[in-house]
């Protein structure tokens, strides 16, 4: 099996640190290169904890060029996500991007750049397997229950509210609930704010604390029963299988796919 080249944009990130980890330790794949806004040109062995002869570079084009990777993988911010998915494919590499908080615009051009070059594009809000059959499970019970709250909670770190996992779960029960305004026809906040956001009448509450990593917990309430489908991620290890699984399937792609609940079997 021919070794699948990757460069890593946000190396020195916790979840960056991780994916650089991974790609050493996995066989078939290769470290090309590293995107990053500090350090260009150096070696990523002469920054603490690396131990790989990479180069770093500041810009993404000039990476592309230079190293010819198969798959960026990115785990910077929203914005820069955004830019390096379109240099990415602007120069034939495929994007694995795990930033979430893009635009429905930046989206659909993404999308439309990845057919016009037929190269794959995986953005995933969440690459923790057990997040996605929280999701799966959710909408599954969205069928039988239609007063949701979703409450997701993360590090205090975090830029964009709701989270990609929170807002990619309220799509997918979207597609089995009607719009339903839940709870009492008079409430009032008193509060601003305390009733969390709406769609569609569900409501959607975001904590950030320091302490925590990525959880989330969905409720489902009906006549007399409660039902609470939950998951967490107490490690950012928990986001490498996907984080694999995605590079390997975005090679066999040729369009954008959003989530990887659209990957697994
Ligand atoms: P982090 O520790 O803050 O790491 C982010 C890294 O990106 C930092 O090293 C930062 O550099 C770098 N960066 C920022 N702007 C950049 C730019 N313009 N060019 C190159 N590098 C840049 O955050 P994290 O916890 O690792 O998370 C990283 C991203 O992954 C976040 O967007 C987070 O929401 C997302 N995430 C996704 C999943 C998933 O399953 N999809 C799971 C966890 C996290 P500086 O140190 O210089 O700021």
């Amino acid at each position: 099996m021919e070794k699948i080249s990757v460069v890593i944009a946000g190396p020195r990130g916790k979840m960056g640190r991780e994916a650089v980890q991974l790609i050493e330790q996995s066989e078939h794949l290769t470290l090309a290169g590293v995107i990053d806004r500090k350090y260009d040109q150096q070696l990523l062995s002469e920054l603490d904890g690396f131990s790989s002869d990479v180069k770093i570079y500041t810009d993404p084009g000039l990476c592309f060029d230079e190293t010819i990777p198969d798959v960026l993988v990115d785990l910077t911010t929203p914005e820069t996500g955004y830019l390096h998915a379109r240099t990415a494919l602007q120069h034939g590499v495929r994007p694995v991007i795990g930033t979430t908080g893009f635009t429905k615009d930046e989206l659909n051009e993404l999308k439309e750049l990845s057919k016009e070059k037929k190269l794959g594009t995986i953005i995933a809000p969440n690459f923790a397997v057990g997040a996605i059959l929280m999701m799966k499970f959710s909408q599954m019970a969205a069928k039988y229950f239609s007063d949701i709250e979703i409450i997701e909670m993360h590090h205090d770190q975090k830029l964009d509210a709701p989270s990609g996992t929170a807002l990619k779960t309220a799509e997918m029960i979207r597609e089995q609930r009607s719009s339903k305004k839940q709870g009492h026809p008079d409430e009032k906040e008193t509060i601003q704010g305390a009733r969390g956001a709406e769609m569609d009448g569900m409501r959607v509450h975001s904590v950030r604390l320091p302490g925590l990593v990525a959880h989330q917990q969905v409720m489902f309430g009906g006549e007399g029963q409660l039902l609470t489908i939950r998951h967490d991620s107490h490690d950012r290890k928990s986001f490498m299988s996907g984080v694999k699984l995605c590079i390997e399937t975005v090679m066999n792609l040729e369009e954008l796919v959003y989530g990887v609940e659209n990957i697994l079997d």
